[in-house]
């Protein structure tokens, strides 16, 4: 007898990875179109939770108009003898992977930009009430963590009632990462890792650190620690960081080792702290993509909330395309909020001088972890829209990256050929088509032995 017998749609790891275009879904709950939305977990005395309990605020899933985006919420409340605060955060990231083992119900990202969907199909066959995918949660919650004696579930989609929740959670999830702040790498000899993504990118395996927070932004050193030894079978798993191979790039013999077994041998060598070379890989839960701007030799930021094109005419979307599915892209690096609050932050590539734009909302939120001297360097969508008025902006404002500048000979007449060393340039996906056959080139990277800058005078 299936556990799931009173749920009218299948319920199985088989649907993780299941995408749900606009065209297919019945509603969209959170997500782009919405600014407040959130999944929040915590855990209460064993007395303050009725266990098994659904409560949907709101209109529920069958009294929405098809097609519709609402504001959205899910409040999880836990408790059992051996579930420590420390645990929420974790608990959280579960509703992603339980969510999307629901038939037709996609579930995208984590904390207050949570994406999901339900499609026409499930939604006629009978997933028409939040109390089913509660039931689901409560399950597998019960079942996956034993530790939890007690479970209660509120779905909220009444936007008033969203949007009060959703404001609150935001100074939770802040207390929650501030936790790990001031920590060292150099303090621990374990790290933790995560393959809760493989659904979506199976070559994905992310590497937390004190000092490296989860893509996703939603799993801390601590939390992978909790999670680790409450479930050591499960997603998160402990890293032994053995041989320090090289600290300033942050390669270490057991992260090496790790990975190159969770991934199948896909990735064999990590460097934690740059965008070039052996970086992090990127599933595509990244809070952000911190993307390479060759015209000015440095890095952009965008993070998932940005609505307009990117000051290398691009919107998050497509870059996020080019950074995600587990792969190593020179120049092209999901990274979460907290990261960028790290010491070590692209340390290799300079750190924060060699950040050169990003959207102003995350500057504001990250301020104070941007060194004083080149936070107003950095431009943003009010300071450029296009890359020659960023080259213009870090000219007028000293950038550390002008600099490096002076080193390439751009200006010598009429033509310049540099050998530089070994200049790779990392594709997207692309295409090529001739004689018949079409040749698709996955994570290429074009290695030139020369570069030839050619001046176009009229342009100028
Ligand atoms: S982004 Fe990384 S840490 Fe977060 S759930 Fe996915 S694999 Fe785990």
């Amino acid at each position: 007898m299936s556990m799931f017998e009173d749920i009218p749609v299948d319920v199985g790891v088989i649907y993780e990875g299941e995408r749900i275009r606009r065209k297919d879904m019945y509603v969209e709950l959170g997500g782009p179109d919405q600014e407040a939305k959130f999944e929040l977990v915590r855990v209460k005395g064993l007395d303050e939770v009725e266990d098994e309990k659904i409560t949907v605020v709101g209109p529920d899933l069958k009294d929405v108009k098809e097609g519709s985006s609402i504001p959205f919420g899910i409040y999880i409340e836990v408790a059992g003898k051996n579930v420590e605060e420390e645990l929420e955060g974790v608990i959280e990231r579960r509703i992603h992977e339980y969510c999307n083992f629901i038939e037709g119900f996609m579930h995208l990202n984590q904390r207050y930009d949570i994406w999901l969907r339900l499609n026409k199909k499930s939604f006629q066959k009978g997933l028409n009430s939040f109390n089913y995918i509660g039931k689901v949660l409560t399950k597998l919650y019960k079942s996956e963590l034993p530790f939890i004696e007690k479970i209660q579930i509120t779905f909220m989609t009444d936007p008033d009632k969203v949007r009060k929740m959703w404001k609150e959670t935001l100074s939770i999830y802040e207390a929650r990462d501030a936790k790990a702040r001031g920590m060292k790498d150099e303090e621990v000899d374990t790290f933790y890792g995560c393959t809760l993504c493989q659904s979506f990118a199976p070559t994905h395996c992310c590497v937390i650190t004190p000092q490296r927070y989860a893509n996703c932004g939603a799993i801390s050193w601590f939390d992978g620690r909790a999670s680790a030894r409450v479930d050591p079978k499960g997603p998160v798993f402990t890293i032994e960081k053995g041989e320090v191979i090289d600290p300033e790039k942050g390669e270490y013999a057991g992260v090496n080792e790790v990975v190159k077994k969770k991934t199948l041998g896909a990735v064999n060598r990590v460097w934690l702290y740059t965008g070039f070379g052996y970086p992090h890989t990127s599933c595509g839960c990244f809070e952000a993509v911190a993307f390479y701007v060759p015209e000015v030799d440095g890095f952009g930021i965008v993070h998932r909330g940005f609505k307009e094109v990117t000051v290398n005419g691009l919107p998050f979307s497509t870059l996020a395309d080019s950074t995600a599915g587990g792969r190593q892209i020179d120049g092209f690096h999901g990274i979460s909020i907290e990261y960028m609050r790290s010491p070590k932050f692209l340390q290799v590539d300079g750190g924060w001088n060699r950040i050169v734009w990003m959207p102003a909302s995350v500057k504001e939120r990250i301020k104070d972890f941007i060194p004083k001297e080149v936070v107003d360097k950095i431009a943003t969508e009010n300071d450029a829209k296009a890359v020659d008025e960023l080259r213009t902006f870090l000219k007028d404002h000293e950038h550390p990256v002008v600099q490096q500048w002076k080193e390439v000979p751009v200006e010598a007449e009429p033509e310049v050929e540099e050998a530089l060393a070994a200049p790779t340039v990392p594709l997207p996906t692309t295409a090529i088509s001739a004689g018949g056959f079409k040749i698709i080139l996955k994570n290429a990277k074009i290695h030139a032995e020369k570069l030839i800058i050619k001046r176009e005078k009229e342009k100028r």
